[in-house]
C-alpha cells in the first residue's frame, strides 16, 4: 500500500493568528493515504499483524452508519486479503449510508444491533453470538482503541521535528488521545477536542490506558458538539469553507472542523499566552462528508 508517511507538518498564518501571535501547525495525516487517512491507518497498522500473527482470515469490528473507521477498516482488509465483518449501530432503519455501500463494495460484511444490542457489544453473550454466526474472528474494537491501536498512534512522535507548546486533537473513542498522551514529552500539554455532550467514557477511557498518576498533563475540552455526535449547524458549515479558502485545507464536520472552530475560539478569547506554539493533528475523516448533502462548490 502506497502510503504518504511521514505526514507533512504544515503551518497555516492568517492575519488573525499573527496579531494573537499563536502558532499553530498542521500534522497532516489526513493526506497519509485517499482512503485509509488520518489516524485509522495508525490504529489498524499493528491489529493487522496481530490478525495475520494469530493465522485469522477474518476481522471483526464495530461502528456506526457513518463510521471513519469502518470504511477504512472495509478497505483495508479488502486490500491485505482480510475477510471483514462490520457490526453496525443501527439507528437509521437500515437506509443504506454513503459509507456503508463502500464496505459493502470491498465485500465486508454487515450485521445490524439495535442500539441497545450495541451497547452490550463488549459482552461475552454478544461476542459469542458474532462467534457462532462468523466463526473465529480476529476482533478489533470499535474506533481500534485497543493497546495496538494506542502503540500504532505514539509512533506519530518518530515523525514530529518541531518544538510546540500543546498538542491538540479530536477525540472519539480516546485511543488517539491515549497514543498522543503516553508518547508525549511531559512539559507539553495535551488538549482533546471531544464531539459530545459528556465525555466521562472519552476520560475512563484514556485514564485506563494511561495511568493518571503519571499522565495528567491533559484535558479534555467539549463544549464544541453543536448539539451533539454528528449534529452540525451552518455556522460550522460557514466555518469550515472560510478554512478552506483561508488554508487551503478540508476539514471534516465532525471531527476536525469542530476542532479548529473551538480552538479558533480559544485564541479569539485569549486562551493561550503570546508566542503559543500548537501542533494539532489532522485525523482526516473526510469521507464523512458524503453522508453530509453538502458540497463546498
Ligand atoms: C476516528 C476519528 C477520530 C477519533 O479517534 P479516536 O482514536 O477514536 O479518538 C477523530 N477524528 C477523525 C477524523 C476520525 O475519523
Amino acid at each position: 500500500m502506497n502510503l504518504n508517511l511521514p505526514s507533512k507538518i504544515t503551518k497555516i498564518s492568517s492575519n488573525f493568528l499573527h496579531q494573537k501571535q499563536v502558532d499553530i501547525f498542521i500534522k497532516r495525516d489526513d493526506v497519509i493515504h485517499p482512503i485509509i487517512s488520518g489516524n485509522k491507518w495508525r490504529k489498524l497498522k499493528y491489529n493487522f499483524q496481530a490478525a495475520s500473527d494469530e493465522g485469522c482470515d477474518k476481522i471483526l469490528s464495530f461502528g456506526g452508519v457513518f463510521s471513519n473507521h469502518l470504511h477504512a477498516l472495509s478497505y483495508a482488509c479488502n486490500y491485505f486479503g482480510f475477510g471483514s465483518i462490520g457490526v453496525v449501530r443501527d439507528t437509521h432503519a437500515k437506509k443504506e449510508t454513503p459509507t456503508l455501500s463502500f464496505c459493502k463494495k470491498n465485500k465486508m460484511k454487515l450485521y445490524y444491533l439495535d442500539r441497545n444490542q450495541y451497547r452490550q457489544k463488549k459482552s461475552i453473550q454478544t461476542i459469542n453470538l458474532l462467534r457462532k454466526k462468523f466463526g473465529k474472528f480476529y476482533l478489533i474494537p470499535e474506533g481500534g482503541n485497543n493497546l495496538l491501536g494506542i502503540k500504532g498512534c505514539q509512533e506519530i512522535f518518530d515523525e514530529i521535528d518541531i518544538d510546540y507548546d500543546y498538542l491538540c486533537s479530536p477525540v472519539g473513542t480516546g485511543c488517539t488521545a491515549a497514543g498522543l498522551i503516553k508518547g508525549m514529552k511531559n512539559n507539553k500539554k495535551f488538549i482533546g477536542f471531544a464531539p459530545f455532550t459528556k465525555t466521562i467514557e472519552q476520560s475512563e477511557n484514556i485514564k485506563n490506558f494511561c495511568d493518571f498518576q503519571l499522565y495528567n498533563n491533559w484535558e479534555l475540552i467539549s463544549d464544541i458538539h453543536f448539539g451533539g455526535f454528528g449534529k452540525i449547524d451552518s455556522n460550522l458549515i460557514k466555518f469550515v469553507r472560510r478554512f478552506k479558502s483561508d488554508f487551503n485545507m478540508e476539514l471534516d464536520l465532525i471531527y476536525t472542523g469542530k476542532l479548529f472552530y473551538s480552538l479558533f475560539n480559544m485564541i479569539k478569547n485569549d486562551a493561550f499566552d503570546k508566542r503559543t506554539k500548537i501542533l494539532v493533528i489532522h485525523t482526516g475523516g473526510l469521507q464523512g462528508l458524503n453522508g453530509f448533502n453538502f458540497s463546498y462548490s
